[in-house]
């Protein structure tokens, strides 16, 4: 198992006992939120990790957190070390949208509510979803690039094949495209997913793709900054000279913009979406009414409670309005290296 993180609660207990049962926590008295992450290879999620926890332990809980280093069979086996741990509910990043269906029956067994976070747990009687409105991410990264380059020869770069969040995306950025696809303004050449959002995966993809079609392109739609970084690395001395979109404002990416070799990213406040659901976790895990639930989302075998964030599109120009002005980097950070 990766141990990513422990929080307040005491050590995994190595016996047999039932132990939902015997809540192995610190204090009785305080809710004990479990947080299952998908990965913390990278720079996003550490800090999610951070928001999310210091916000339970503000509303007076105990968290532990664990990173399954992208590995669904593990992630399934800290949801269960977890649970017989004791805790009064789970926050799952699942790895895989489909396999962590298994820790929602796991928690359900035990009497423990689940809260898909970011991305959505698929055909399972997930409890609670917290993300933001993905689809609107895809339409603000596919927009921003139409705006810039109206025809020609388009390039798709899609996220993970395993995580619906991608799916999501892209299907929100060809809501945009399409009706430019449809009147033969542009012609998207290239259209691939990427497995584990993986920026080196993405460049050697695209390069392959290069080598045996010579024409460049026109303008690329990349799903995520770590993306939007290997494709810039496979088109060369094109970098620059065409728009290219990405998302999580990474710090290499909000300098790439500034450097103008990438064009926009899309900001999803984190401590916005840790802070969200470290709430919900808490109201949840003490047996409350959630009080921010406003929508449903179907994930495929229900209408599943819902909390949907606005993302927010971030260019050269509004840097300063935006992620800096959240504290999500400061403007020295972001100059530093131009
Ligand atoms: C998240 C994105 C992130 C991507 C890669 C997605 O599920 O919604 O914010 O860029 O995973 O980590």
């Amino acid at each position: 198992l990766v141990l990513a993180a422990c929080g307040q609660a005491q050590p995994v207990d190595s016996g047999q006992t039932d132990a939902a049962a015997i809540k192995l926590r610190s204090d009785q008295d305080k809710v004990y939120v479990g947080f299952v992450m998908d990965t913390l290879q990278e720079a996003r999620w550490y800090r999610d990790k951070e928001y999310f926890e210091k916000k339970v332990i503000e509303l007076g809980g105990n968290v532990k957190s664990l990173a399954a280093n992208q590995d669904a069979e593990v992630q399934i086996q800290q949801a269960e070390l977890l649970i017989k741990e004791g805790v009064d509910v789970l926050v799952v990043i699942p790895t895989d949208s489909i396999a962590s269906g298994k820790i929602v029956e796991m928690a359900h067994a035990a009497g423990i509510q689940v809260i898909s976070y970011d991305k959505m747990i698929l055909q399972a009687d997930v409890d609670y979803y917290v993300s933001f409105d993905n689809h609107k991410v895809g339409q603000l990264q596919a927009q921003y690039v139409v705006d810039q380059v109206k025809t020609g020869r388009y390039a798709y770069v899609g996220g993970s094949p395993s995580d619906n969040n991608a799916k999501l995306v892209r299907d929100g950025s060809f809501e945009v495209l399409q009706p430019l696809i449809d009147n033969g303004s542009i012609e998207i050449v290239y259209d691939q997913l990427t497995e584990h959002w993986s920026g080196d995966i993405a460049r050697e993809q695209i390069q392959a793709y290069l080598a045996n079609n010579g024409e460049p392109f026109d303008a690329i739609v990349t799903a995520y900054d770590g993306l939007a970084r290997g494709a810039l690395e496979a088109i060369g001395s094109q970098a620059g000279k065409i728009p290219i979109s990405g998302q999580d404002a990474e710090l290499e990416a909000l300098r790439r913009i500034v450097a103008g070799t990438q064009t926009m990213t899309v900001y999803k406040s984190l401590p916005l979406i840790a802070q969200s659901a470290a709430q919900l976790a808490v109201e949840v895990g003490m047996g409350g009414t959630p009080s921010a639930v406003d929508q449903t989302v179907d994930n495929g075998q229900k209408q599943v409670p819902s909390i949907l964030l606005e993302p927010v599109a971030v260019t050269k120009d509004n840097i300063e309005q935006t992620v800096v002005k959240d504290g999500h980097y400061m403007k020295e950070e972001i100059y530093q290296s131009n």
